[in-house]
């Protein structure tokens, strides 16, 4: 597109679109939409306005959730169903893959101009990326997370005292573990909800020093005490190792860390500013490896068949590159094949 005349402001791949509907041969807004999003190949959920027109799309694949909503004779439209509990508005449905839908006041029109392909859901929203209180994909994301802990107790049981979550990420799985293995749920450290998540924090120094003022370990809870972590996922490592050093420091006896999912060790291509192959700790090193760098006794990844079979609907629809390497659309940019040759 640069070569054509195209001068781009951000690095968003969203400003692609803005790019593509600019230069569309189409005249009418909404076919000038078909044909942008008829050039793409990849992730996309959008909303748009053009004009008083609202516009909601999804890929075929679906990656990526897109509700409607209703409130006061409007339509709505937003990622998830949680944004609609908060201003009281009605869930109507999921916009499908390959949807788009043109909102005109009250009025909906819907089409599906594209070829079908197999869905793709990514199954990391359900691990990591959505609210608990939102349903994605048709399901509740709260009721999810808490299974794939059920399975991980079934799978990796241990003696302990205590089973606590890396809060909040990690809080219904281990529900779920302490229901599958019976051991008490103990909230072992508090999260300070004034400041964000630090997986997409730029540089180490900063993720560093907001890990340690984001979880504060209670000493009453974890001194002397065998103690089982539960864990989402684990990146880089880094963060899972300052919050098992606190841990530590109150005086825990030992610390067993179950995650909720499989080693993350291939970087994602479908919307989410993943870190690179190189910086995913489980890419280059095997769990024994990393157990001893985060510091814990011992250390246990749910299997990618227990994660599947966690999953409330059938394992064919979901995205797993992430953990398995198998891209439902192989990258074929200069970037992307760059990033995985790394
Ligand atoms: S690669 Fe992973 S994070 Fe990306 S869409 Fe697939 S499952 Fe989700």
């Amino acid at each position: 597109m640069e070569e054509k005349g195209s001068i781009f402001q951000t690095t968003m791949d969203s400003e692609v679109i803005a790019h593509l509907l600019a230069r569309s041969p189409k005249k009418d807004a909404k076919e000038a939409m078909v044909w942008a999003l008829s050039q793409l190949e990849g992730a996309y959920s959008l909303v748009l306005m053009v004009n008083h027109m609202l516009v909601g799309a999804r890929d075929t694949f679906g990656w990526r959730p897109l509700c409607l909503g209703r409130f006061d004779g409007a339509y709505i439209l937003a990622s998830e169903t949680c944004a609609l509990d908060l201003i009281g508005a009605e869930y109507v449905r999921d916009i499908e893959p390959g949807e788009v839908v043109f909102i005109h006041k009250d009025k909906i029109e819907s089409i599906k101009p594209f070829n079908k392909t197999p869905c793709a859901f990514c199954i990391f929203e359900f691990i990591y990326f959505a609210r608990p209180d939102s349903n994605i994909f048709g399901f509740n994301v709260y009721t999810a997370r808490k299974t794939l802990g059920e399975q991980l107790g079934r799978e990796f049981p241990i003696p302990a005292d205590i089973v606590m979550p890396i809060p909040d990420s990690g809080t219904s799985a281990a529900l779920g573990f302490s229901k599958a293995t019976g051991i008490p749920y103990e909230t072992g450290l508090i999260r300070n909800h004034y400041i964000g998540r630090t997986f997409i924090q730029p540089s180490q120094l900063v993720r560093d020093f907001r890990v340690k003022i984001k979880l504060n370990p209670v000493k009453e809870v974890l001194k002397d005490k065998r103690v089982i972590v539960i864990e989402d996922s684990i990146v880089r490592g880094t963060t899972s190792r300052a919050r098992v050093k606190a841990i530590r420091e109150v005086g825990a006896k030992e610390i067993h860390m179950r995650v909720s999912c499989p080693p993350l060790r291939f970087p994602c291509f479908y919307g989410i500013d993943f870190p690179t192959k190189k910086e995913l700790i489980a890419f280059k090193h095997s769990v024994e490896w990393v157990r001893d760098f985060i510091g814990v006794d011992s250390l246990e990844y749910l299997s990618l068949e227990g994660m599947l079979k966690s999953m409330p609907c059938a394992k064919e629809n979901f995205c797993t590159a992430c953990f398995t390497g198998k891209y439902p659309i192989k990258p074929s940019t200069r970037l992307s094949k760059e990033i995985l040759e790394e």
